[in-house]
């Protein structure tokens, strides 16, 4: 039998940054309070039961001034697959033009999301 457990999580949805205080057993929420309106716990539940983030990187670019494109998620992904999309994302390798929005790899992962370019990079004139 697991005894309770109390934690504390700030939340960060708006600047009044509220200390959620947590009350658990057997690793789910029996009780909290601190929090101001129902964002917050809405929050709170997301980050211990399912967290998430956005998701930024870079992929190679061919032809373009720079050799690095910054790629963003059009969705946060689950914090615990960040690494995987890097990796999966380490042997993109991109031709110059590209647009900002420009989908860059689709649906990566099978997450439900797409991976888009968050800048234009013209092509670079040969000589
Ligand atoms: S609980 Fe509500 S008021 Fe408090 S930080 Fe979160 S969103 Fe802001």
């Amino acid at each position: 039998m697991k005894k309770k457990e109390a934690r504390v999580i700030t939340c960060i949805i708006c600047p009044v940054g509220c200390r959620a205080r947590l009350t658990m057993k057997n690793g789910k929420i029996t009780e909290i309070e601190g929090l101001e309106c129902p964002r917050g716990e809405e929050y709170v539940r997301r980050e211990l039961e399912a967290p998430v983030r956005d998701f930024f990187t870079t992929v190679r670019i061919k032809g373009a001034v720079i050799p690095v494109l910054p790629v963003r998620s059009t969705q946060p992904i689950p914090k615990d697959k960040i690494m995987d999309c890097v990796l999966e994302l380490a042997n993109v390798v991109v031709d110059a033009p590209v647009q900002a929005g420009e989908i860059i790899a689709k649906n990566p992962l099978g997450l439900g999301v797409d991976i888009v370019a968050t800048r234009d990079l013209d092509r670079v004139k040969e000589r």
